[in-house]
Formats: structure tokens, C-alpha cells, sequence
């Protein structure tokens, strides 16, 4: 980017967790950066690039002197409109939707909590501006992110109130597909579950990073739910919602993680048929507790319990795919390949940019503008390992 910078823009600026953990590491390593934003100074974000275009900040920075952000000086604020009415960077059809930040879980590979804080919750009427904003700009989807969506209302009202939440966007007319992520599995209520049964606007989709299942493991990850309880939350979800989607993701090599441990994991994926799965190899965060337990475990131990986890995966992920052969579904198009052959969307069951696409064949030389970003109806014709084949209907 520091390349990209002396040929194309002005100005470089690194903002998030990384800045927020390594600032003042990062001030020295990187003196092409004109300017770093800590995500607790996202707040200031406009005045802090007003000031350095209107200081001249850059030019300092050009004869290498380290610009530190308490040296830029405060311009006034822009206002709540400008700030929600913000740039949407994934395209013209679906938009995130943050509805509070930081988590109070501590699980103890994790490093969030130390970096972005507590839990906390945004405000249930500003949550719904920013969702009308976005239907304004024609985005049909809403992606509803927080690092523990089910933590939603805790801290502010006292109860959980993500159904609540959900509902109230519902009803926003532009809006057809609302589909909410990373839900830890003891927040997922019966309540939450009737909703998302009821709700036609709700994607029949639960991402539940359960993250292991052995207990014992569990209890060293301080994870709040056991093998058990996560066990009959899927059954409950599937005898509710026959057609829902559930998608997990699992931690291999985690500290202490025996033999026996692993076999328990791989026996519960082949038992649980998760839809879709994500698996990481442990990785050590620095300051966090397991980064200092006993019992690492080595690299290539990681590396072939993940690729064993992926395997059994693998074989389910054919089979789910094979079931859909024939089925019909609602596509959202949002492309189309180089060759103009296919179309490619993503139905109810797909998360833009985690999961697998639909290629809907372009046999009757469709004009592309009548069909992109729009829903159509297609019949599945076939598959590979993550993907799905399509025709129209
Ligand atoms: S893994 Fe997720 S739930 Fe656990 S502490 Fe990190 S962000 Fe929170």
C-alpha cells in the first residue's frame, strides 16, 4: 500500500485492532502511514482525516517525521446523518449491520475481549436508522454482526432482545433477506428460535461457533456451554426448523487437546452433520490465557488434525450438496462470469463471501441488466464440493 501511495493517493491510513493493540510498534515500523486510528477513536475519525488534509499533516510525513494522532489538532465533528449514512463497501446488495462491539465471553484463546473491550451494546433506534439508511440506498440484505449477536440488549435492557431487534428491521419494506452471525450457542433461547422459524425475512440459518466438543476442552476454552447442551440446542433447532442451515466452526490443537479429545471431535462432526463448517488450527494470541498452558500442541499435530476434521466434512458437505439437486430456490444475482455462461447469486442458505455460490447457466442468453441484483427462481442441476449448478425456472 506504501507503493500503491507514491503513484496513486495521498494519503495511507491504517486503522483497527491491529493499530489498536500495536500502535506505538507501528509508528515505527511503518513511517509511510500518514495517520493510525485505534478503534476506540473510530468516533473521531472524521475530524482526525479533516485535520490531516487540511494541516498539511502529510507533508510532514513525506520528510519521515512520525506523526503521532495527539499531535493532529481537533476540527469540529460531522453529525450522527453523515456518520450512519456511511460509504456501503460490499456492492449493491447486501450490507452489514454492526449491533454492538467488543464481548464479555473470555474465552481464553481469544483476544478480543482485550482489545475491543466489553460487550455493548448500540441503541435499538439507532440500529433501525441506520437499517432504513441502507434500504434508502437499495441494499435488499441485511448481515447483522456483533462478536456475540445473542448478546444483543444485555447490557442496555437488561434481556436479551435480538428477536425483538430482528422483528423491527423485518418490517422494513426494502429489506427481503435478513440473516444475523456468530450467535454463541448459550444465547440461542427457545424465543429465538420460534422467531427465526415465524419470520419469512429471517435466512433459516444459525452460525454457531461451538469451537470443540470435547467437555474437557470446553472448560479449558472457559466455553459456557457443554458437549451436552450443544448436542440437544441442534436438535432442538432442526426438529423446529426441518430446512435450516447450521454452520459451526472448530478450534484443532488447542492446548492439552489429547487423542482421546480429538477423537470425540471427529465423532461428533460425523454425528452432528454440521451444513457448512469452518476448522482452524489453534493459533497462540498473544496475552491471552492458553497462550501460557501447558501442553502445546506441535505444529504438524495441528496441521493433520485439521485436514482429518476437513476430510470428514468433506464427505457430508457431498452428500447435503447432492440433496439439493433438484430442489428450487429464490437466487439473488450479483454477477456474472467473464464468459457471460453463467450467472452467479447466492440463495437464503449462502453467506456472501463464506459460503458457496449458485452458477445459474445463461442458456437462453438472458440480458444480463434485466437479471443482476435481482431475484430470480432457479432449479439446482448439479454441484462440486462447495458450489451449486443452476438453471432458471
Ligand atoms: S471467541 Fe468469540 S465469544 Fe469467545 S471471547 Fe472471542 S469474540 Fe468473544
Amino acid at each position: 500500500m506504501a507503493d500503491f501511495k507514491k503513484k496513486n493517493c495521498k494519503y495511507l491510513i491504517v486503522m483497527g485492532c491491529l493499530v489498536q493493540r500495536y500502535y506505538d510498534d507501528l509508528l515505527k515500523a511503518l513511517p509511510e502511514v500518514d495517520l493510525f486510528i485505534k478503534i476506540d477513536e473510530y468516533d473521531k475519525l472524521w475530524e482526525k482525516i479533516d485535520s490531516l488534509i487540511k494541516k498539511g499533516i502529510v507533508e510532514k510525513s513525506k520528510t519521515k517525521k512520525i506523526t503521532k494522532i495527539s499531535e493532529i489538532p481537533t476540527m469540529p465533528m460531522l453529525d450522527e446523518e453523515d456518520f450512519l449514512n456511511r460509504e456501503i463497501t460490499t456492492g449493491k446488495n447486501f450490507a452489514y449491520l454492526k449491533i454492538g462491539e467488543g464481548c464479555s465471553n473470555r474465552c481464553t484463546y481469544c483476544a478480543i475481549p482485550y482489545i475491543r473491550g466489553p460487550f455493548v451494546s448500540r441503541k435499538k433506534e439507532d440500529i433501525i436508522e441506520e437499517a432504513k439508511l441502507l434500504a434508502k440506498k437499495g441494499i435488499k440484505e441485511l448481515i447483522i454482526i456483533a462478536q456475540d449477536t445473542t448478546k444483543y440488549g444485555l447490557d442496555i435492557y437488561g434481556k436479551s432482545a435480538l428477536a425483538e431487534l430482528l422483528d423491527e428491521i423485518s418490517k422494513i419494506r426494502e429489506i427481503k433477506w435478513i440473516r444475523f452471525l456468530y450467535s454463541y450457542p448459550e444465547g440461542i433461547t427457545d424465543e429465538l428460535i420460534d422467531f427465526v422459524s415465524k419470520n419469512k425475512k429471517i435466512a433459516k440459518y444459525f452460525d454457531i461457533p461451538i469451537q470443540h466438543s470435547s467437555n474437557k476442552v470446553l472448560k479449558t476454552m472457559n466455553r459456557k456451554t457443554n458437549k451436552e447442551q450443544i448436542t440437544s440446542l441442534i436438535e432442538k433447532i432442526r426438529e423446529k426448523i426441518p430446512d435450516v442451515t447450521l454452520r459451526t466452526s472448530l478450534i484443532v490443537g488447542f492446548p492439552g487437546e489429547t487423542k482421546e479429545d480429538f477423537e470425540d471431535l471427529k465423532e461428533f462432526v460425523k454425528q452432528a452433520k454440521f451444513d457448512k463448517l469452518g476448522v482452524f488450527p489453534y493459533s497462540k494470541e498473544e496475552g491471552t490465557p492458553a497462550a501460557k498452558l501447558p501442553n502445546q500442541i506441535h505444529g504438524n499435530t495441528k496441521k493433520k488434525r485439521y485436514k482429518k476434521i476437513m476430510e470428514i466434512q468433506q464427505e457430508i458437505s457431498k452428500e447435503k450438496q447432492q440433496n439439493l439437486v433438484g430442489k428450487e430456490f429464490q437466487v439473488l444475482i450479483e454477477d456474472i462470469s467473464f464468459d457471460e455462461r453463467f450467472f452467479i447469486g447466492r440463495t437464503f442458505s449462502n453467506v456472501p463471501d463464506i459460503d458457496g455460490l449458485v452458477y445459474i447457466k445463461n442458456n437462453k442468453k438472458i440480458n444480463k441488466e434485466e437479471v443482476l441484483n435481482n431475484f430470480v427462481k432457479a432449479k439446482i442441476t448439479d454441484f462440486n464440493e462447495y458450489d451449486l449448478i443452476a438453471e432458471f425456472i
